[in-house]
């Protein structure tokens, strides 16, 4: 069942979504060649206590890093530890908070110093596809024409989506329903109200869609070794237009 927010659950959405963009800024403000995924998840800990609130990824599943940190082939998962950035690495950072109740969740890729035209052109397409299946968020659509609009701009810049995994719900949890695959059918699936909360994610490959988990079980990585980029909004359905909660 998709849980549609009262109007104060969409302000308890506001204030914990704003709050987990700001994070997600600084820490990418931080992304330099020589800083080390971990330096990056320590810096998590500390914004995200300061603010009030704490890592919704922390523990989940027994997940051990305060955000996810996935560089080059790595898609999403990636655990933050001693891997050193270099110049020309692209690095999706994921932040989750808990405060007040509710989940906030978004993700930038973010480039390392000076990047190929190939890693930006991968960046940029991504973030686009994102922003297209936010502008099909819209009360009256169907939760099939937000996955086909990332698709189709996806796969028109002959990039590939990860379809083993998929954007969420979320509200007081992380993750409720529905899935929101990033490939599908338009005029498909349920019909969107204003006030549902979802979590909006495509994660984008340069070569192939297949992908592998590694030893670590949570690091998701492309199977053919090809570059992987993931951006994240939370968002609100609108009567008019979604409702981006992630803006800092
Ligand atoms: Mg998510």
């Amino acid at each position: 069942m998709i849980i549609v927010k009262s109007d104060s659950e969409l302000d308890a959405m506001r204030r914990v979504n704003q709050m987990t963009a700001r994070v997600r800024d600084a820490l990418a403000a931080h992304v330099k060649p020589g800083i080390t995924t971990l330096a990056l998840g320590n810096l998590a800990q500390t914004m995200i206590r300061e603010a009030g609130g704490v890592s919704a990824f922390y523990g989940y599943h027994g997940f051990s890093g305060q955000i996810c940190t996935s560089v080059n082939d790595e898609v999403v998962h990636g655990i933050p530890g001693g891997r050193i950035l270099k110049e020309g690495d692209i690095v999706s950072i994921d932040t989750g908070i808990s405060y007040g109740g509710f989940i906030g969740d978004t993700a930038v890729t973010v480039a390392v110093g000076e990047i190929s035209a190939e890693k930006q052109r991968l960046l940029d397409v991504t973030k686009a596809s994102l922003h297209a299946g936010i502008a099909k968020a819209v009360e009256g659509n169907r939760l099939g024409d937000i996955s086909h609009a990332i698709q189709t701009v996806v796969e028109a810049a002959g990039f590939t989506i990860v379809r083993d995994f998929v954007g969420h719900g979320i509200g007081r949890s992380m993750h409720e329903d529905p899935q929101i695959p990033n490939f599908g059918k338009p005029g498909r699936g349920p019909v969107l109200k204003a006030g549902m909360t979802l979590a909006i994610e495509p994660m984008v490959n340069m070569g192939g869609a297949k992908v592998s988990v590694l030893d670590d079980k949570w690091t998701v990585v492309t199977k053919d070794g090809s570059a992987s980029a993931h951006f994240e909004h939370t968002i609100a359905v609108g009567k008019i237009a979604a409702e981006i909660l992630t803006i800092a």
